[in-house]
């Protein structure tokens, strides 16, 4: 590869370039800190792997990064002695290779308008590189990776559709990038302007960012200087940093364009000892919900950054956290396999758990709308705790909001409240889950609760059901699904008199439910009178052991075998309809017609649950004939 080779951008990147270049946006100098950020991890990198690969090795104080200003020929160039790339990685990072951040980064684009005119969005999807076409017409990179055996490498584009790539020589390992500056852009040469730019985004760089100005003329200015103040933020007092320099932080450490819900400046003392300044985000990251690629917390010790990618150090319930832990404990020449399963994390891990946790259950008592609005974005992943965190259930719980029969939209309530205004007669915590908010609110199984006044909270994430099944009981009272076995409500005194009710209807009425059950034997296991319906003629319910059919559909839908178990379908005895159909059972035993009904009755049943009816045609031809008999 000795001579230029001209390389198609992967479609992805190109429409990435098309929107950077067209832009609007007005901060456009965000570009600086992405470059300057870039620059920063490559020398992390580069230092990380210098603990155990001798050619990495530099003086502690040589790191650095350095910004060249050069009015001549109006280029700006950002040099760093970092790790470097190999011709693979800049296929990879900044190639012909989207990486999945330039996908989902355009797809979010199409569901929410707002990131089009904001590619401050770009950095959280790990795509900040080409934001440096928002002010260069064209970008040069010259790198050379470290430790390894090849060439150095030229890079070059004017963000069309495709970049060259040559061999070239570089003196040592690091990169540079030169951005050939557009029309009207001379601003970014000005010293005072990019000493603005790195001062308010980038002043906590722990390595040195010098300056070097040219003039005009060509004239370099005597002497490079040191432009960021290089403090730890997160090792100085709190009383010593601003609200505005917390949130900067914020946003450099997690590429972010939000402010923080919460800053966690905390230090531990004791048998463990380290400095962290944590973050609860306002939005929620594109990759919340996937269990690969979640890179939130960044582990220094002793000031030398060793991963971002350390999965041990919180629980993966607090993924949504970002920020720094710096770890006096550890040893510094700490491999990433180490951290695996390592006492000292465990230790981390355990201090940081419980620190977040009170600041959560402080949060909720203090900062109630604050506190709403993070558990709308973030309360999903909180919730798994419940069943992963066996040491901390209950301050997890303590910590849910639940929608219920009886709140509004917005106000959920948690587990306290519900046991609270429990009537005094009410012995469990009853709960229904299914797909959406509307069609729990119509159950027909809420018939028997509601006429008794018993509140029932409607679950609705996907998750809510493995979270109940985690969390078996709350404050002495048992979490109890209402879709499942047989459902006596009411004082022993009651339940008396309706248990001999309903023997006495189950005598009177045997042989029909015994026809009804023969006729849907494929899909019932038994038809049985019901004892929680008042207005409804029938409802379908799990046996005690069974799956319920939101947790089924979400098996179905995630590919997942399902076991077929049949359920049981409940007829309500005091509906007129079951009157009728028990009165034509017995005057004309034409065991067609029943078929049919005990046929439209489940299918009825499966609709007010929210799940398909079985044969469609054949249902929506019963009812025809039934409107026709009607009418
Ligand atoms: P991000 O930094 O968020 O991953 P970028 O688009 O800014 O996304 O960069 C893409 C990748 O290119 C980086 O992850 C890194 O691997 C590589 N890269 C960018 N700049 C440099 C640099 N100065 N030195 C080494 N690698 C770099």
């Amino acid at each position: 590869m000795t001579t230029a080779q001209k390389h198609p951008f992967k479609t992805e990147v190109r429409q990435l370039l098309d929107l950077v270049i067209h832009s609007l946006y007005s901060k456009k100098e965000i570009f600086l800190r992405e470059l300057v950020s870039n620059a920063s991890d490559a020398i992390d990198r580069a230092r990380f792997e210098a603990l155990t690969h001798k050619s990495l090795q530099r003086d502690e104080e040589t790191w650095r990064i350095t910004i060249t200003a050069d009015k001549k020929n109006r280029t700006l160039k950002i040099s760093d002695n970092g790790i470097g790339m190999t011709a693979q990685e800049v296929e990879q990072n900044i190639g012909t290779i989207a990486s999945s951040g330039t996908r989902k980064f355009l797809d979010s684009l199409k569901t929410d308008a707002k990131s089009a005119n904001n590619p401050e969005m770009i950095g959280r999807f790990g795509v900040g590189f080409y934001s440096a076409f928002m002010v260069a017409e064209e970008v040069t990179v010259v790198t050379r990776r470290g430790g390894v055996d090849e060439p150095a490498l030229k890079w070059s584009s004017n963000g069309d559709d495709a970049y060259t790539l040559e061999e070239t020589t570089r003196n040592d390992f690091g990169t540079d990038v030169v951005l050939k500056l557009r029309e009207g852009m001379d601003e970014y040469l000005d010293a005072w302007r990019i000493k603005a730019i790195i001062k308010h985004y980038s002043d906590y760089i722990s390595f040195p960012i010098l300056l070097t100005a040219i003039d005009a003329d060509g004239k370099e200015e005597p002497k490079d200087e040191t432009i960021n103040s290089r403090k730890a933020i997160w090792k100085k007092a709190s009383s010593e940093i601003t609200e505005d320099e917390y949130h900067a932080f914020y946003r450099h450490i997690s590429h972010a364009s939000d402010n923080p819900a919460k800053t966690i400046h905390y230090n531990a003392e004791g048998v463990t000892e380290f400095k962290s300044l944590l973050f609860i985000p306002t939005q929620a990251p594109h990759d919340l919900f996937m269990r690969e690629g979640q890179k939130g917390i960044h582990l220094y010790v002793r000031n030398v950054f060793i991963t971002d990618d350390c999965k041990d150090l919180l629980p993966p319930y607090m993924r949504f956290l970002r920020g720094v832990v710096d770890s006096s404990d550890l040893p510094l020449n700490v491999s990433r396999e180490m951290l695996q399963d390592d006492a000292i994390i465990r230790r981390m891990r355990k201090s940081l758990t419980t620190k977040v946790l009170s600041v959560l259950g402080d949060m909720k008592q203090k900062q109630d709308k604050e506190y709403r609005e993070f558990f709308e974005t973030f309360g999903r992943v909180l919730k798994e705790g419940v069943h992963i965190d066996f040491e901390n259930k209950q301050k997890i719980a303590d910590l849910l909001l639940f929608h219920t029969t009886r709140t509004e939209e917005k106000l959920l309530i948690d587990l306290k409240s519900y046991v609270e205004r429990m009537p005094s007669e009410q012995k469990d915590i009853y709960y229904i889950a299914g797909d959406t908010l509307a069609g729990l609110k119509t159950s027909p199984l809420l018939e028997a609760f509601e006429r008794r006044g018993y509140e029932v909270l409607l679950l609705t994430d996907p998750i809510d059901e493995w979270v109940t099944m985690g969390l078996p009981e709350y404050s002495g009272k048992q979490l109890v699904a209402i879709d499942r076995g047989d459902m006596d409500l009411g004082t022993e005194e009651e339940k008396k008199i309706a248990q001999d009710k309903k023997k006495e209807a189950e005598e009177k009425a045997k042989d029909l439910l015994a026809a009804m059950q023969k006729h849907l034997a494929d899909e019932i296991k038994e038809v049985r009178l019901s004892s929680r319906l008042t207005d409804s003629a029938c409802c379908l319910v799990n046996d005690e052991a069974g799956m319920s059919p939101h947790l089924e559909r979400i098996l179905k839908a995630m590919d997942q075998e399902v076991p077929a178990s049949k359920r049981i379908l409940e007829v309500n005895p005091d509906h007129p309809l079951f009157g009728k159909m028990d009165g034509l059972f017995r005057e004309c035993a034409d065991d067609s017609r029943i078929k049919d009904y005990a046929e439209l009755l489940f299918n009825q049943a499966l609709i007010a649950e929210g799940s398909p009816v079985r044969n469609p045609a054949r249902f929506t031809r019963l009812v025809s004939d039934l409107m026709v008999k009607g009418l």
